[in-house]
Parts: structure tokens; sequence; C-alpha cells
């Protein structure tokens, strides 16, 4: 199928969830791009310090406002990103979760129907559950547990892309469906509970790093930089919808990464090893092929570097500035 990346014409662009970790740098990247950004966010896990240094720009402007319910805005783009993203920040309020997937998407795609703007959804890795394929390619249909702890996000993930593909193929709503593989960088949620700002935080306080189960479970893990550029690639390249993987190929046991950020923080932490969370995936890791093909995107930054401006960051920062969405985060 023939693509091609569209001009850099300002445009009239929409985050939902712009507040958050992605998608404040998402805003960061638009703004700078010269397009008029509306940001959307009820900050159920972000603060509004994420975008301070943005609301001063006369081509910037935030809204407070949760997605389950209609907002009515005149848009030419939509990257559709607000949903709790952390496993500690979605099962607080399961509930609500699967609202914020289900009825997110469908305020979303109305939206984009009646303007005619192009929507992106930030799908998740999660869409296949504990994978039995490895690497996962997106012709993998999954193994979701319909009815466990993840399944609020799993299958509130699930019904999105799947409205997403019934407005594209009844309504010709023009979508873009991108499944995110675990993504880390400066302006994560200290207290998100994931497992790099909890081995970050843990490590700089010299406190014992909290192992989930035997540790060989594994993720790939991108850095923001390398996600930012490919969702404005997908969301600007024509004649390809997706699903398409994003994310690092690049494997590592969760082991292997408690001692990457021991080494790297030069931290007297030790190894705390605590019971698996129910149905924690056992090993991820996209193929990317279809990403490289189709958008000409590679992640470029490699773990250590990443990790390395990650600490940075949490080393820059004033814990005691950030309240805990949820008290899951130990
Ligand atoms: P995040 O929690 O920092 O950002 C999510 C944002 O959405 C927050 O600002 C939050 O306040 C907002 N939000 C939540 N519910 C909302 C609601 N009902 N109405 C309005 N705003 C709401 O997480 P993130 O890592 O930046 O994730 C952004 C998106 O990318 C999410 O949709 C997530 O599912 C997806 N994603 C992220 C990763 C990752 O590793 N970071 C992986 C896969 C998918
Ligand atoms: N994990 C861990 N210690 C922590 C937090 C997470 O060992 O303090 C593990 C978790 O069990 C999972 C992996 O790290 O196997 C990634 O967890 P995270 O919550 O970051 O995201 P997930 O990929 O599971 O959605």
């Amino acid at each position: 199928m023939s693509h091609k990346a569209v001009g850099s014409k300002t445009k009239r662009i929409l985050v939902t969830g712009g507040a958050g970790f992605l998608g404040s740098h998402l805003c960061e990247r638009l703004v700078g791009q010269g397009h008029d950004v509306l940001c959307v966010d009820n900050f159920f896990t972000s603060q509004k310090t994420n975008v301070f240094h943005l609301l001063g720009k006369p081509n910037f402007e935030l809204i407070r406002h949760d997605v389950t319910l209609p907002i009515y805005l005149e848009v030419d783009q939509i990257y559709h990103l607000a949903c709790p993203a952390a496993p500690g920040h979605y099962q607080y309020n399961p509930i609500k979760t699967v609202k914020t997937s289900v009825m997110g998407a469908i305020n979303v795609l109305g939206m984009a129907k009646r303007c005619g703007a192009r929507v992106l959804q930030a799908s998740t890795s999660e869409v296949y559950g504990d994978p039995q394929v490895h690497p996962q390619p997106e012709s993998y249909w999954g193994n979701v547990n319909p009815i466990g702890v993840r399944s609020c996000y799993d299958e509130g993930k699930r019904v999105a892309e799947t409205l997403f593909m019934d407005y594209h193929r009844m309504n010709h709503v023009d979508v873009r469906i991108v499944r995110i593989f675990n993504t880390y960088g400066p302006r994560m949620h200290p207290y998100d509970g994931r497992v790099v700002s909890n081995f970050i935080r843990q490590a700089l306080r010299d406190e014992p790093i909290t192992l989930f189960g035997t540790g060989e479970q594994t993720r790939s893990f991108c850095y923001r930089d390398d996600l930012v550029d490919s969702i404005v690639r997908m969301m600007n390249t024509e004649g390809f919808i997706g699903p398409v993987n994003i994310g690092n190929p690049d494997e590592f046991t969760i082991r292997e990464l408690a001692d990457l950020v021991i080494q790297l923080t030069e931290s007297r932490s030790e190894l705390k090893y605590l019971p698996l969370p129910p149905d924690d995936p056992t090993r991820r890791r996209p193929d990317i092929s279809l990403a490289r093909e189709k958008l000409g995107w590679n992640p470029t930054t490699p773990l250590e570097e990443g990790l390395k401006k990650t600490i940075a960051w949490f080393q820059s920062i004033d814990l005691d500035s950030y309240i805990p969405p949820t008290p899951n985060y130990k």
C-alpha cells in the first residue's frame, strides 16, 4: 500500500490525556511545530506542572475535562491518549477505567466523525495479554484473561480498537491505531508504580528494589522521544491505519533492569522479592517490522542511555511536590 508523509501545515490538534507523561511531550512537540494545540485532561494520573511551561504560549490551550463526557471542539486531528496507563492506576477504579476506554473512544470518534478529523488511538501491548506468540506481531490476537484484575485495561483497550475499526468501516472515520509497548522517560509520574519509576525512586534512596516474582519476566523498554516520533509519523502517514506496534525490541528481564538501575545510580539498594501480581505477562517484545516498513521508524535510544536521562530527571525533581494519584505505588 502506498503511503507518504503529509507536510507540516498548521493544524488544530486535540491531545486527550495531554497533561500526562506521553501527552505532555506530544503537546510540547506539536506546539513547537506551530500547531494550534488543545490539551484535554482530568488530571487523574498527572499534574498541571507537566504543562505549566506551555501555558503562556499563544498556540496552547488547556481544558480540564473528563473524556467519559462529550465535548464539542473543532479540530483537524485528535491524539487520544486519555486513560490511566500504569497497573496501579488503572486497577484503582477498574470500572472507571473501562468507562474511560470505551466512552472516551466513543466521544472522540463522534467528534472525529462530526469534524472530519483524523483520530489516533493510543492502544497498548496489553491487547496481547500474556502472549503465547513471541515476539508479538500485529496479526496475533492475544491471550487476555477477560475477568482478571488487568482486564479493565486490556479489554477496555481492545473494545476501543474495535470501536475505532467499526467507526472506520461504518462511518469512514479516518483512524490510526498504535499499540504502544512499555515506554519510559522523564516526566513519568514518580509514584505511578511502574517498574522504571519504582526502581529509580528506590535506588536513589538506597531503599530495597521491589522485584515481583522471580524477576525473570521480560519487558522491552522504549524511550519517550522515540515513541513521540513514531506517533507523529503515524498520524501524518497516508494510506496506513494500523494497528501498528510501537516499541523497542531490545528485551530485558526485570532482574536485568534492576541490576542496571542499581549500577547507573551507584546505589546500595538490595533486591527484595515480592509476590508476582496476578496475570502479569511473562514475556513481552514487539515485532516492529510493520512500523519499520510503513513508517520508516526505528527506535534509536538504547535502554542505558534512556535510563541515564530518566535518572537525571528523577534527581532534579522534588518528590514532595508530587501527589501519588493512588496508593498503589509501593
Ligand atoms: P499517564 O497516566 O501519564 O497519562 C494519561 C493521562 O490521561 C493523564 O494525564 C490522566 O490524567 C489522563 N486521564 C485519565 N483518565 C482520564 C479521563 N477520564 N479524562 C481525561 N483525562 C484522563 O500515562 P502515559 O504513559 O502517558 O499513557 C498515555 C497513553 O498511552 C494511555 O492511553 C496509555 O494507555 C497509552 N500507553 C502508554 C504506555 C506506556 O508505557 N507509557 C504503554 C501502552 C499504552
Ligand atoms: N515490577 C516489579 N517491581 C515493581 C514494579 C513492577 O518487579 O516495583 C514488574 C511487574 O511485575 C512487571 C514488570 O515489572 O512484570 C513491568 O511492570 P509495570 O507495572 O511497569 O508495567 P506492565 O508492563 O506490567 O504493564
